[in-house]
């Protein structure tokens, strides 16, 4: 069982790339669990055919201490992807992580992870890792991390911030990162200046993912577009990308760069300038 955390720049696209991701492991035979780690509750609305009604935090604060079973926060989704929406505390109020933490709790009590997945994937809100939503890393649960970015200066200085935290829980537990996947904005030079990035914090570009209308396509459809357009280029896109998760044994502790280490990275690798 491989735990994955998911983390990068909020918009970014790291509840599409996550549902597309697991729809395609799910494709080469894997089981796969999603756990959406937004109060948002959209990060398994493609895999699920729609927002599900109810999250853990809603059903913990309606059940009042009564039983609860599985079947009732976990959902069978495209190609049997497991997916449950953590949700959150009541708006303005209350920690969002504990909300996390919480909800993998409760998940770990009703036998979710028995079932022994192949992949158990988190998708987590927060382009700054507070101690709220690195909950899945702190806790030593999901050992690995990916990071969605692109070659916009705001989604690779999140990146930067991510690496900082995974820096900081690499020092005392066992996660570590898998690379950046960059879900290209179709920015001048951005592969090149992702890699330069990857390079300097110690890490990789492990999949450069190109912008597609296919996406929203497929989004309308509330499906993935490996669901909703199989035969297309987006969905051969995110097979790689899964062939590239499913292979990648290169993990490492990140070394995040300075902020004026950054804004010179930028200067000396910006086309426009
Ligand atoms: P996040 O979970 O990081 O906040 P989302 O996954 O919700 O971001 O993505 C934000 C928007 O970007 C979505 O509406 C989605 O359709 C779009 N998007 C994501 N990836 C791509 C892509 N590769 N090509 C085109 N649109 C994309
Ligand atoms: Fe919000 Fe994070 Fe603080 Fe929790 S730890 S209250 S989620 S900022
Ligand atoms: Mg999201």
């Amino acid at each position: 069982m491989r735990q994955i955390a998911i983390y990068g720049k909020g918009g970014i696209g790291k509840s599409t790339t996550t549902q597309n991701l697991s729809a395609a492991l799910a494709k080469m035979g894997k089981k796969i669990m999603l756990v959406g780690c937004d109060p948002k509750s959209d990060s398994t609305r493609l895999i699920l055919g729609g927002v599900p009604g109810t999250t853990v935090m809603d059903l913990l604060r309606r059940s009042g201490g009564g039983e609860i079973a599985l079947e009732d926060i976990l959902r069978t989704g495209f190609l049997g992807v497991r997916a449950v929406e953590s949700g959150g505390p009541e708006p303005g109020i209350g920690c969002a992580g504990r909300g996390i933490i919480t909800a993998i709790g409760l998940l770990e009590e009703l036998g979710a992870f028995d079932e022994n997945p192949d992949y158990v994937f988190y998708d987590v809100l927060g382009d700054v890792v507070c101690g709220g939503f690195a909950m899945p890393i702190r806790e030593g649960r999901a050992q690995e991390v990916y990071i969605v970015c692109s070659g916009e200066m705001m989604a690779l200085y999140a990146a930067n911030n991510i690496c900082r935290s995974v820096e900081r829980f690499a020092a005392t537990g066992k996660t570590r990162l898998g690379g950046l996947i960059c879900n290209s904005r179709m920015v001048d030079g951005e592969r090149q200046l992702v890699e330069e990035f990857a390079a300097a914090v110690n890490t990789k570009l492990l999949y450069f993912l190109p912008r597609d209308n296919d996406v929203q396509r497929a989004e309308l459809r509330r499906q993935t577009v490996l669901e909703y357009l199989p035969d297309s280029a987006q969905a051969a896109e995110y097979m790689a990308l899964a062939r590239a998760v499913d292979e990648n044994n290169a993990f490492s502790v990140p070394t995040p760069l300075t902020n004026e280490e950054l804004e010179t990275l930028f200067e000396n690798h910006n086309p426009l300038l």
